[in-house]
């Protein structure tokens, strides 16, 4: 490495601490449902994306376990040599019919999906228009496709029309993009009037539902959306996937590089999930469990009602949101902060998440834990 390149690293590291945006990877083992083991210390994690509390589950674990003993971890190649065990067709078959469109495509991630989605169906003579709060991934997945990206205001359904009247036209093919369940925020995309104004101007809608696969939906999904969604939530297992026609899974089969130049995943991560999918079908109270315990936290903190399992609770600025955050753990308590670039600059804010599994009494004691730190 020359001494140019290591002093720019260098520097580039000493900003970041200096900025507040320094990241460190600390150890965490998840003890109990909803407790983190961390440096000996037990804490209460208000931090996780595991909603149901399946990524431990008996049952879940025991069809795991049952797929490795019969089939072994590894599976030896992609999909499209000889890595596309059975259980693939089970699960995307089981995926479709959950989101009810005609078929479904399995990839290694949620970040993964949509890269390989994104790169696949969207080209240079196209134009993509996203939630200004989309994940990285979607914006990635943008960025690799070389369409012309616009982002609109979020949730502002008359600047994403606004953008289609004065764009749409010059463009081959146009794209959507938008989260069901926005992932720093909590809030709902206005999805049925995105998917109306996407009908209106030729476009079609991506959306990713990465933090709502367990609220139940109704509705046939009309063949101009695209779903995307992650394992890796919910269903506390790994992996990604998208549903929609049978005509665009078929040509995704056959483009999206994700899919195809990287090894399938392992079968007892596909039979986890399919238990997992499976639980959700048979359990819509216990799911409707992390929405009520965020609104119930809501409550408790006057805070607007979200309609998910996500409450954000803005400081704006970074050492603040650290201090909280550190302070909220010698309380016993795990919520992380949030800082730029993962949200906008200036919004900076501790994200706390809930689950099935968490007490009134744990929500009761982390709100007192709260209000003496901000009235402090
Ligand atoms: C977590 C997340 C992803 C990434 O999913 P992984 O399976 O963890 O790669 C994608 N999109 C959104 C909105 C997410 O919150």
């Amino acid at each position: 490495m020359t001494q140019n390149f290591q002093t720019y690293l260098t520097q580039a590291l000493h900003d970041l601490k200096d900025r507040h945006l320094r990241r460190n990877l600390t150890n965490y083992i998840g003890t109990s449902p909803t407790e983190l083991t961390h440096a000996n210390q037990t804490l209460i994690s208000f931090a996780d994306n595991d909603y149901l509390n399946l990524s431990n589950h008996p049952a879940i674990k025991q069809a795991a376990a049952q797929a490795l003993e019969q089939y072994g971890m590894g599976v030896r190649a992609s999909r499209f040599v000889c890595g596309n065990h059975p259980l693939y067709e089970q699960l995307e078959t089981t995926l479709a019919a959950h989101c009810q469109t005609e078929a479904a495509l399995v990839f290694g991630s949620g970040y993964l999906t949509n890269l390989g989605v994104i790169t696949s169906l969207c080209q240079k003579p196209d134009l993509i228009l996203a939630d200004k709060y989309v994940h990285a991934c979607m914006i990635d997945g943008a960025l690799l496709s070389n369409a012309t990206l616009l982002r609109f205001k979020h949730n502002d359904l008359a600047h994403c029309q606004k953008l289609l009247q004065q764009h749409r036209q010059q463009y081959r093919h146009c794209f959507i993009l938008t989260e069901t369940i926005f992932s720093m925020d909590g809030d709902l995309a206005p999805l049925e009037d995105l998917l109306n104004l996407a009908k209106q101007y030729d476009a079609l809608m991506i959306s990713d539902d990465a933090h709502g696969l367990y609220q139940t939906q109704h509705a046939p999904t009309p063949k101009h959306h695209i779903r995307i969604g992650t394992f890796s939530k919910s269903l506390g297992s790994y992996g990604g996937y998208v549903c929609a026609s049978a005509l665009i899974i078929e040509y995704l089969k056959n483009t999206a590089r994700p899919a195809i130049y990287s090894t399938a995943l392992p079968a007892p991560l596909l039979a986890a999930t399919l238990r997992a999918l499976q639980f959700i079908k048979d359990e819509p109270a216990y799911c409707a469990r992390p929405i009520d315990h965020a609104q119930y936290f809501c409550q408790l903190m006057d805070l607007p009602i979200t309609q998910s399992a996500i409450v954000p609770y803005i400081v704006k600025d970074e050492e603040k949101a650290l201090a909280l955050s550190a302070f909220l753990q010698t309380q016993g308590f795990f919520v992380p902060a949030i800082r730029p670039p993962t949200i906008p600059k200036h919004t900076s804010r501790l994200r706390f998440s809930f689950s099935a599994s968490h007490q009134n009494s744990d929500i009761d004691r982390l709100v007192r834990a709260l209000r003496s730190f901000i009235y402090y």
